[in-house]
């Protein structure tokens, strides 16, 4: 095959790696804060990409959730376009490097780069019981799943910022301490790089809070969701995410699935009200995840297929990743 990642490699192309937590079906934040943009990497990258079990377990699991949220995501990414024949997809905990990387990180990150993080703040703030070391360890082992992959691309959305800084920070420190091996990671961002919630939107939209659209709602419950969207006092469609942070979060998703430009939108909707907007708006929702849906029911009959997928990914993850760990661990000094 001329198009598989180890040759994408050999040709000098960057590698790319992203996670998705199997906590809940992604939501339309993840889908164009990180979802759309690692299908079109795909056309140019080695694309890696990890259900990311371990993650998940950092807030407590019901194991018959985690299994079927597991199934569901690796469905999700597959229908959306994340394509095994050109990427790897596989489910982190399939692949043992990530958490002995992490281990051995956790050996040179100062506690006070994790707890001075906002997400960790916020959280251990809202829920006192969140006080797993898990929580606060995070992006350590998010830092092991980039760079066990020498990834130096990373689309994330907005709120990853934080992490992205920290796995650079942890890179720096084991080159410094044991030699390079490790380049920078850029974040790639969208213009959709914080979708709000659609009930609160000073919130972002969450899996584990207001979950706003998920791609397992159907076309009738999309409607339903963007109808009851809360909207901002005044009646004018206007972008201004201090004024009208709702309708402009609503603009935002109306851009990006119908490829118009806001100022475009804006202009359509000169003189109308909430109501013509919310339910066009509705409708491009509704119908852009229509294909989807179909691929995906199609998908879920396919359990072979699936696991097929999966085994495959973890092998094709795993030859690359204990190729880091290997490295790293003579850099160290293990003993080989
Ligand atoms: P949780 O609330 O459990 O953390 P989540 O909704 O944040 O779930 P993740 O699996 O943590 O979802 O994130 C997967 C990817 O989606 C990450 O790159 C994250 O930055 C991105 N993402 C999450 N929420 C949004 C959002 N509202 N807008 C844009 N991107 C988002
Ligand atoms: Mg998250």
């Amino acid at each position: 095959m001329a198009n598989t990642p180890a040759d994408k490699k050999a040709s000098g192309k960057e590698t790319v790696f992203s996670g998705i937590k199997p906590t809940a079906r992604p939501h339309l934040g993840n889908y164009l804060g990180m979802i759309k943009q690692a299908v079109a990497l795909q056309e140019s990258y080695q694309c890696i990409y990890g259900v990311v079990d371990l993650h998940a377990i950092t807030k407590p699991q019901k194991p018959e959730e985690l299994t079927q949220n597991t199934r569901d995501i690796v469905l999700d990414l597959l229908a959306l376009g994340i394509d095994p024949e050109r990427s790897i997809l596989f489910v982190q905990s399939h692949v043992p490097a990530h958490s002995e990387l992490a281990w051995i990180f956790n050996s040179i990150t100062p506690i006070s780069w994790l707890d001075r993080l906002g997400p960790y703040k916020e959280e251990t703030a809202v829920n006192s019981q969140l006080n797993q070391v898990g929580i606060l360890d995070y992006p350590v082992l998010m830092t092991a799943d980039i760079l066990l992959y020498k990834a130096t691309c990373v689309p994330v959305g907005e709120d990853q910022l934080p992490h992205i800084d920290v796995a650079n920070e942890i890179a720096k420190r084991f080159n410094h301490l044991f030699g390079k091996t490790f380049d920078p990671i850029k974040p790639l961002l969208t213009e959709a790089k914080r979708i709000m919630s659609l009930a609160e939107p000073k919130k972002k939209m969450s899996k584990s809070g207001d979950a706003g659209i998920s791609l397992g709602d159907s076309a009738d419950e999309i409607r339903k969701k963007i109808k009851r969207a809360v909207t901002d006092s005044g009646s004018e469609i206007r972008y201004s995410p201090g004024a009208k942070p709702a309708v402009s979060n609503l603009l935002t998703i109306y851009g990006e699935l119908s490829g118009k430009p806001v100022a475009d939108i804006e202009k359509m909707y000169a003189g109308k009200g909430y109501a013509d907007f919310k339910n066009d708006l509705a409708q491009v929702v509704a119908d852009y995840f229509a294909d989807f849906r179909a691929r995906r029911a199609e998908l879920q009959n396919d359990r072979v297929y699936v696991s097929g997928v999966l085994a495959d990914g973890a092998a094709r993850a795993a030859a690359i990743a204990d190729k880091t760990l290997k490295e790293v661990k003579a850099k160290m000094g293990f003993l080989m």
